[in-house]
């Protein structure tokens, strides 16, 4: 299960330019890193449902796919040796081959099979000629000059080869995955099981849909969109609900959520404000580290584990949530859940639309829209950029990655982007 490593704090206190109070995205999130092992355990599950699933075990063939050299299009299967290579060849037809009907005998010299796509190549045969090349009339077959030898054929293991490894453990499953475990006629595979987690919100101003909204109160929005992010990692979710900010509810339900979960993911009372008693009720239940992040929005949060589940607190501002998320918690449960492959989010360049205000010093995910202007994709802002604007990330189609060194950006210069499209 999992390999525990003795003290988060003696990890990542050793770690270069390590200072809770100004940690530089790239640290915080090697900080986490170093700390994760997989956690999820093994179990079988039939191909389809393997879909998205981490395998946990090598996919090796069994057998050559295709299984037998057969031909890549409709015409005949040719001996190349009897081929003329500068004049018409007549050869004589002997029988058919179909896919899925091979050929019953031998081809001699002279001699030619007349084929259709995916029929095994007859005994002999090395070479297809199309049939849109050839003249087939009372005489013969007629096979012009100019042919390849090999040609249109498909190699037996051209796609997979006995014994080689195709599919490694840690693998997130995709379609074309499927495809290929079915092409070995696997029916189950190993993976790992899902792994749990279990997210609730924190707060005294928080109302739950449903009931009526007092002076001061605002509706509980974060455990929506934690629930959208982490229902697309395929996690199984355990919602707790909203926690009011009480030491004594707070610690019931963190040691009901390590209890029962891998991973616990919270909104809210991280912030300077309010850390203090829940630092000093989280010292009780386990092992947890208040950051302060260089990074905007999302400044405050605190990681950590209450017995063997892993702890992100996440700031409460509903923009905060979702930047932290994608900076750190997504690739912290990929990676207990078993994912070694490598699932980082690409950046691609975009040129900005229009100047950019930034400060040095941090790293900042602004909200922007990529959009098409002639042979150029070009990024431009959602507008404000409050981290309590949550409209603000369902405008956008993409962060603009602000580096931490950056400044201030000017029309024209190329950013890096993250796009939602696919944050999974
Ligand atoms: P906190 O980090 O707890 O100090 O909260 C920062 C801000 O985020 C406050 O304005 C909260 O009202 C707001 N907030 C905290 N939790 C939630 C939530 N679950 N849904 C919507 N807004 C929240
Ligand atoms: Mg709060």
């Amino acid at each position: 299960m999992n390999e525990r490593i003795a003290s988060i704090g003696a990890v990542v206190s050793c770690m270069d330019g390590y200072d809770p109070d100004a940690l530089p995205v790239d640290t915080a999130s090697a900080a986490i890193r170093a700390c994760l092992a997989p956690v999820a355990g093994i179990e079988r599950a039939a191909t389809r449902s393997a879909l998205g699933r981490v395998l946990a075990e090598d996919i090796v063939p069994a057998f050559d796919v295709p299984a037998h050299d057969n031909s890549a299009m409709d015409g005949w299967a040719v001996r190349s040796a009897d081929l003329k290579p500068d004049a018409e060849t007549v050869l004589r037809e002997i029988g058919t081959a179909l896919a899925g009907k091979p050929y019953p005998g031998a081809v001699g010299a002279g001699q030619c099979v007349r084929v259709m796509t995916g029929a095994v190549m007859p005994p002999g045969t090395d070479t297809v000629v199309i049939q849109e090349t050839v003249r087939a009339d009372g005489a013969g077959v007629v096979i012009p000059a100019g042919q390849k030898r090999g040609q249109n054929v498909r190699a037996a293991g051209e796609d997979l080869k006995t014994g080689v490894p195709v599919l490694r453990p840690g693998r997130a499953l995709t379609p074309a995955d499927l495809g290929l475990i079915a092409s070995l006629g696997i029916a189950e595979v190993a993976v790992r099981r899902r792994l749990r987690v279990a997210f609730f919100s924190t707060g005294d101003e928080l109302a739950s849909i449903g009931q009526p909204l007092a002076a001061g109160q605002v509706y509980d929005s974060n455990r929506y969109t934690l629930f959208g992010m982490l229902s697309r990692l395929g996690v199984e979710l355990l919602d707790m609900g909203v926690v009011r900010d009480d030491p004594q509810q707070l610690e019931a339900a963190f040691r009901q959520a390590a209890a029962s979960a891998d991973a616990i993911v919270t909104s809210g009372g991280v912030s300077v404000g309010e850390a203090d008693f829940v630092k000093q009720m989280m010292a009780k239940l386990g092992e947890v580290l208040f950051w302060k992040i260089a990074m905007r929005p999302g400044r405050p949060m605190a990681f950590g584990r209450i017995d063997d589940a892993f702890l992100f607190g996440l700031p409460g501002n509903p923009v905060a949530v979702m930047v932290t998320f994608y900076a750190f918690v997504r690739a912290a449960l990929l990676v207990l859940g078993g994912r070694g492959d490598d699932a980082a989010l690409p950046l691609l360049q975009a040129q900005a639309a229009h100047p950019l205000r930034k400060v040095a010093g941090r790293t900042e995910y602004q909200r922007g829209i990529l959009f098409r202007d002639g042979a150029l994709w070009k990024v431009k802002s959602t507008g404000q950029q409050g981290s309590g604007v949550l409209r603000s990330m369902s405008e956008a189609n993409c962060f603009v990655v602000l580096e931490h060194a950056r400044g201030r950006v000017e029309a024209g210069e190329p950013v890096p982007v993250q796009l939602f499209d696919g944050l999974v």
